[in-house]
């Protein structure tokens, strides 16, 4: 039986609450099931707000309105990350600094934030790499230090805590992702958090295809209109019903993933002592929400290598991103300055399977196919 690399876990429920939203009849955003996910997600995290978007893309284009992102500003991000997280500032006439990453988690350095700051600085963009927080604290300060604005990309790290926070809730902002390869998922979908009071009212609004529709429905206002330049970021109810049937079983998806995540760790430590790969890390400030597992070989070679001998036991593994410094669209862009961790993390870093229905059986299997590539 071949090992796909990821597998969407539905949990049953998703087609009971589908129904309920055609029996109800409305099917457009901002609903019942829209609320409750609203309110499960508030309660459960202690975000102050919380709006649910049609993607994490979505989610990080709304946080560049807010931010009144103009051509000429600049935002620090990490080059090892997925298009999403710079692109919605690019829109906006942003200029990307990149910054390069730590080679023990994959996040943004946050030691080598401070000397790409300039006048034109608007915002700093955190990534959770595989759900593992970077180290907020020294970010947060940063930006205090110089007035920035800072956006978690939140979209692998739901359920996951920096210091007992959870993550997204640190950021000015925050923004998740809940499409079929993240842990908690609704097919495409998203989340925007918003932790500072001031951009509460016009996050709505951005949302609202820049009317003032919510406040309207809540009686706020006596009228709607056209209030705001904005678009339209909230999802159906029918996404909302898929997304509720499993943020009810966060807990158990949650608990089998970092299962899974041990036992990798476990077998594959062998090999790490031993020189071959190295493991994830987690640092004390961070929790492991097991979003992936991955390991960073020693050279390219030897993952292309890897990758087909895998591929020939039918287990799919996976390497990740591309540096968006040396990207077809932005590498000409690109201030020319080397980012050599995002570079090893981009030709060295491979992903194992990781889903809700994989077995132990299938883990130690993966394990094993990776021990005997080794042993040769
Ligand atoms: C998945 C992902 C996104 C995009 O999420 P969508 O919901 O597909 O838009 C953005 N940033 C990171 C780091 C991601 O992993």
């Amino acid at each position: 039986m071949p090992i796909p690399f990821n597998k969407p876990y539905i949990t049953g429920k998703e087609i009971d609450y589908i129904s309920d939203v055609f029996r109800a009849g409305k099917l457009s955003g901002d609903g019942e099931f829209t609320k409750r996910c609203h309110q499960l997600i508030t309660e459960k995290y202690g975000f102050r707000k919380v709006l649910l978007t049609t993607s994490c893309t979505d989610a990080l284009e709304a946080c560049a309105i807010l931010l009144n992102i103009q051509p000429g500003d600049e935002v620090i991000a990490p080059s090892y990350t997925f298009v999403s997280t710079v692109n919605a500032f690019v829109l906006r006439g942003a200029k990307i600094i990149f910054a390069d990453s730590e080679a023990s988690t994959g996040n943004i350095d946050a030691t080598k934030i401070e000397t790409l700051i300039t006048p034109r600085t608007k915002a700093i963009v955190p990534v959770h790499y595989a759900g593992v927080a970077c180290d907020m604290d020294a970010i947060m300060r940063i930006a205090e230090k110089h007035n920035l604005f800072v956006v978690e990309d939140a979209a692998q790290a739901i359920d996951s805590y920096y210091k007992g926070k959870p993550l997204g809730s640190i950021g000015h902002l925050a923004a998740f992702s809940f499409h079929d390869t993240k842990n908690i998922i609704s097919g495409e979908g998203g989340m925007l958090v918003v932790n500072d009071p001031q951009f509460e009212k016009r996050a709505e609004i951005i949302r609202e295809k820049g009317t003032n529709r919510s406040a309207f429905f809540r009686g706020e206002v006596d009228k709607y209109g056209w209030v705001d330049a904005g678009s339209s970021f909230l999802p159906s109810e029918i996404t909302a019903a898929v997304l509720l049937a499993q943020l009810e079983k966060t807990d158990v998806i949650q608990n089998k993933r970092k299962q899974l995540w041990e036992l990798y760790y476990e077998r594959l430590k062998p090999l790490a002592e031993k020189g071959f790969l190295q493991l994830p890390q987690i640092p004390d400030y961070a929790t492991n929400n097991a979003h992936m597992f991955y390991i960073v070989l020693n050279d390219l070679d030897t993952r292309t290598k890897l990758i087909t001998h895998l591929k020939s036991a039918e287990i799919h593994a996976v390497f990740h991103y591309i540096s968006l410094h040396k990207s077809a669209y932005y590498e000409k862009k690109h201030d020319g300055r080397e980012l050599p961790v995002a570079d090893k993390l981009t030709n060295t870093l491979l992903r194992l399977p990781m889903y809700y229905e994989l077995t132990t059986e299938q883990t130690e299997l993966v394990c094993k196919s990776i021990s005997g590539f080794f042993a040769k």
